[in-house]
């Protein structure tokens, strides 16, 4: 982990001199003139899924890249895999973007846009002797591939005629051949030591409609033949990618020194973000959503940039996460409590405390005058000066938190139990005189008395109370449904061992339908975020609440767990 690696520190927005790799080649780059200091960087999503925290990573980095050397940057969509492509996926792809602040101006483009180009691109390599069209089918072209020790054998078309090759494309491409009857394929080096360069494929046949170029096309690019020529044609100086694009890049600068494109990108790779107790590939997301082990992508318990908003994160906060965490160039994983702190740290400074009985016990103050209102005075925010007060109101009948009150108490319980006193926050010292319970022995309801003198929470006498609960009028509150999360999954590598399923936490969201909350909460807007004291930060629910019928997300707790569970030992190491 890198705090301070970035042109702008994230906390400080100070200037620092400390820059990642990438930036550092960038520098040098610009420095010394390539491309006459000119910086182009792009996002190349492929649209077959919800965009994750993952990719805000590369977004961050790409769009910060851009901005900081004064140069551009495209949102580019690598969309030459029709299947499974949608436009539910572009349009969330650039909602998730522009909330997380990256801005491509008007250059939104499209791999199949040069499928054109590409087609042509390919007739070029056939007319140099540097692509062939081989009718071996999927197996056979596996079984020829050879081995990471073996040298492959040649396809038996490998030295099929340009000519013939040119007709045999112009056939696939407008139908006339089953799927899998031929691809178009580079002609590199059976025997290289990187099984990437045997030959490998560059057009395939597929009968599929495409979302934007419809049934124009038969065959469709591979998408190592299209990424590296796409920022070519944009003049992309930059191609940033993950780890993994690195055994490709001999092939993808193998196409550009043997095409007639117009610039050279120059490609850097670093490690993908990896988060524990999360997955990130999209296959493995879209199996939740499928599978309704979810919601949807945007539940607030997916990784996704959709799920993180619905939760209750904010732009700044998984900005801040990425510049935080940094770029390198090995792979490794992340805490989730990271995430965690970087919107708890937000929240701390920005929301508004509020009282909310998440779980409601009914208490009778039975000497509270019937039908008397006060206004008890309220501090928003603590760590704020300038957020100032508001009034609650306090009445004979309220809410407690039914887990702060035990009829058989041990004794370091400080909450409210038999003939002990404890504060209500900025209001009374109550004491339980009488538990009323059901015919099943259920406790219903707690008759207490208050002390008048105590008004505000204040000791009238010097006398100590130990426990201070927070509270809410039966008569104004307002209900709601809350739910709590907890993280998806419940091993900290769920794909390490069996099935990522099989690690799924049974106990990842609990719905408590019946909560009570100060009347203020009526006046929140979906922007808002609150504290419910001692529970945690709260947001509306953007997608199921209503006005009248509020739905309420736990953004994160208010404890550190992490913390805690490292103080005492057992935090379970990477
Ligand atoms: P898959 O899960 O199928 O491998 P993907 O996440 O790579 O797909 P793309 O749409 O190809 O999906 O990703 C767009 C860009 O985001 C790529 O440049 C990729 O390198 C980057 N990216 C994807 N996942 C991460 C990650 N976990 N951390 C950082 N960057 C990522
Ligand atoms: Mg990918």
């Amino acid at each position: 982990m890198n705090d301070d690696h970035n042109t702008v520190d994230a906390e400080s927005g100070e200037s620092t001199e400390n820059l990642d790799f990438i930036r550092t080649q960038v520098r040098d780059d610009q420095n010394e003139g390539l491309n006459e200091g000119r910086v182009h960087t792009r996002f190349p999503p492929e649209p077959n899924g919800y965009l994750h925290i993952g990719h805000a990573k590369s977004i961050v980095l790409n769009s910060g890249v851009g901005a900081e050397f004064g140069g551009k940057f495209n949102l580019r969509f690598d969309d030459t895999n029709p299947e499974k492509e949608d436009t539910e996926y572009v349009n969330s792809i650039k909602t998730d973007m522009r909330w997380l602040g990256a801005d491509w101006e008007d250059r939104e483009f499209y791999a199949s846009d040069y499928f054109e180009r590409l087609y042509e691109w390919a007739q070029h390599l056939i007319k140099g002797g540097k692509a062939y069209v081989c009718s071996l089918n999927e197996t056979e072209i596996r079984e020829y591939r050879g081995t990471v020790n073996e040298a492959g054998r040649p396809s038996p078309d490998r030295d099929r005629s340009a000519a013939e090759s040119l007709e045999l494309l112009e056939g696939m491409r407008h139908g006339k051949f089953d799927e899998g009857a031929y691809t178009l394929r580079a002609k590199i080096d059976m025997a290289h030591n990187n099984m990437k360069m045997r030959d490998p494929l560059i057009y395939r046949i597929r009968k599929v409609h495409h979302q934007r170029t419809g049934d124009a096309w038969k065959i469709y690019p591979m998408y190592d033949f299209a990424h590296g020529q796409s920022d070519a044609i944009e003049g992309i100086t930059h191609s940033i990618c993950t780890l993994e694009f690195e055994v490709n890049r001999p092939l993808y600068e193998w196409f550009i020194d043997n095409l007639p494109v117009p610039h050279k990108p120059r490609q850097i790779e670093f490690a993908r973000l990896n988060l524990t107790y999360t997955v990130m590939s999209k296959r493995k997301l879209l199996q939740l959503v499928t599978e309704k082990h979810v919601s949807g992508w945007d539940d607030p318990r997916m990784p996704t940039i959709s799920g993180l908003r619905r939760l209750g994160y904010t732009t700044e906060s998984v900005r801040r996460f990425c510049n935080r965490i940094g770029v390198a160039k090995r792979d490794s994983t992340v805490d989730l409590d990271l995430l965690k702190w970087s919107i708890r740290n937000e929240l701390n400074q920005t929301a508004t405390r509020y009282m909310g009985v998440l779980r409601p016990l009914k208490v009778v103050i039975t000497n509270y005058p019937e039908g008397k209102v006060e206004d008890m005075e309220c501090v928003n925010n603590p760590e704020d000066e300038s957020a100032g007060t508001r009034t609650v109101p306090f009445s004979r009948e309220l809410y407690i938190e039914e887990t702060d009150f035990r009829e058989e108490a041990p004794r370091k319980f400080f909450r409210l139990k038999p003939g002990t006193e404890v504060r209500l926050k900025h209001a009374y010292f109550i004491k339980c005189n009488e538990v009323i319970k059901n015919d099943a022995g259920e406790i219903v309801e707690l008759h207490c008395t208050y002390d008048p003198d105590s008004y505000g929470g204040q000791s009238p006498d010097g006398r100590k109370v130990k426990g201070t609960l927070h509270w809410v009028s039966a008569k104004h509150a307002v209900n709601a449904e809350v739910r709590l999360y907890d993280n998806l999954f419940r091993e900290p590598f769920p794909e390490a061992e069996g099935h990522f399923l099989e690690n799924l936490n049974p106990d990842s969201l609990e719905v408590l339908p019946n909560a009570k909350l100060e009347v203020n909460i009526n006046e929140v807007t979906s922007e808002t975020r609150w504290q419910f004291m001692r529970h945690g930060y709260f947001c509306l629910d953007s997608k199921d609440s209503k006005p009248g019928a509020l739905v309420i997300n736990r953004t994160v707790t208010l404890k550190d767990s992490w913390a805690k569970l490292e103080a005492k030992g057992k935090g379970k190491g990477k």
